[in-house]
């Protein structure tokens, strides 16, 4: 590194690039970007599947999605979307549902007709009584909004895959990202203004966001507190908290990711670009198939790449927080040592342990930016 870092920056994710391209373009300083990965881009890295052409997400479907005006300015300065707008199909007992709930989910499910009205007072009869609103986890929020019917047909042995645990022992919040609708609509985001995948492919985002001459990058870089690389000004750690410390308040549980590409050799494999399967005889939780996020594209009609997810536990490839009270206890004794490190500061999904979209992670970095500006003199 021949310059002078005035700022390090430890990950190269949306956290990290967005805070690195707002302190070399506006403090108009010198930023070094380390990731202990040989790829920028955390863990919404793209590559184009060297048989097929197709380009995937290395780590996940990831679907850009937000209402946030100031975020989507920011990020249409380095990338374009296309029209995409997902929609999530369930397969369940061999057939296929739409997923979240909709009309046409539950019509389809419990063989009925209904109009919107009928549906809700149906489900609504269906739906288990708590005795508090203030629902204690995640099985009662779900049993309450849907029912037993529902719940354990699409929702209950998902979870139990996704996050290894019994959605008894899981915060009720995780619900939440799962609407219920009494209509037609598919649209998994349909909540979000604008939606789409970067027409160029995520990582060509972010190496446009620190394509600037004040912006290094150095891949297969593990940061270490204890020899540690010093900048003149500030430190932005983006990495798991407890391993900064060495885990010295114990492990913070994470939920992994392991993902099977298989090429088969037609157009096209499932006719969408994710199907969820609900069902533990599944060892997967779903099948990606990365050509349909891009129908702008010219694909070869010959064959299509296939991915399964499988949930699993990976202390080095952390995805999920399990964000139970445990967990945020043990944070918070970590958060406590942060506050006392100088010219030291954290932000992202992996360092603030929780379960961001990737327009709140921009969002946070954009805000937290403004602070680094005030307090810089
Ligand atoms: N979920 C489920 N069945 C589904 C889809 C989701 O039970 O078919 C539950 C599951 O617990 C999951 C949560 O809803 O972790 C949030 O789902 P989302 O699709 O938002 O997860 P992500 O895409 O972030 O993995």
């Amino acid at each position: 590194m021949k310059k002078n870092i005035d700022f390090l920056v430890v990950g190269s994710g949306f956290y990290g690039c967005v805070i690195a391209e707002r302190i070399a373009s506006v403090l108009k300083k010198n930023v070094l970007i380390v990731d202990k990965r040989d790829h920028i881009g955390g863990n919404c890295f793209s590559e184009i599947d060297k048989t097929t052409k197709i380009e995937y997400h290395k780590y996940g479907t990831h679907i850009f999605h937000t209402s946030n005006q100031k975020v989507w300015n920011y990020i249409n300065k380095f990338t374009n979307f296309n029209g995409y707008r997902h929609q999530v199909i369930s397969h369940y007992n061999n057939k296929k549902y739409q997923m979240p709930i909709n009309l046409e989910t539950i019509n389809n499910y419990y063989q009925k007709d209904f109009s919107p009205r009928e549906a809700e007072v149906f489900i609504k009869k269906k739906t288990v009584k708590f005795q508090k609103t203030n629902y204690k986890n995640f099985e009662e929020k779900a049993k309450s909004q849907i029912g037993n019917d529902l719940y354990n047909a699409f929702i209950k042995e998902y979870t139990e895959k996704q996050w290894g645990k019994n959605p008894k022992n899981l915060p009720s919040n995780i619900f939440n990202r799962l609407p219920l609708r009494f209509n037609y609509n598919e649209d998994y985001f349909k909540n979000c203004i604008w939606q789409g995948i970067p027409i160029d492919g995520y990582t060509r985002v972010f190496e446009n966001l620190i394509d600037n001459k004040r912006i290094s990058f150095q891949p297969l870089t593990e940061y270490n507190i204890n020899n540690p690389i010093k900048p003149k000004y500030l430190t932005i750690y983006t990495g798991p908290i407890d391993k900064l410390f060495n885990y010295r308040y114990g492990k913070l549980s994470w939920r992994s990711l392991k993902f099977k590409n298989k090429i088969v050799q037609q157009e096209d494999f499932q006719g969408t670009s994710v199907i969820n399967y609900p069902q533990l005889k599944y060892e997967f939780t779903r099948i990606h198939e990365p050509k349909h996020l891009h129908l702008e594209r010219n694909y070869s009609k010959k064959s299509t790449l296939v991915i399964e997810e499988y949930p699993i536990i990976n202390d080095e490839e952390p995805y999920y927080p399990i964000n139970d009270n445990n967990n945020r206890a043990i944070h918070r004794l970590y958060k406590r040592d942060i506050n006392k490190l100088k010219n030291f500061i954290i932000g992202g999904r992996l360092a603030d342990y929780a379960y961001y979209d990737m327009d709140m992670t921009i969002s946070a970095a954009l805000v937290k930016f403004e602070y680094i500006l005030k307090n810089f003199k």
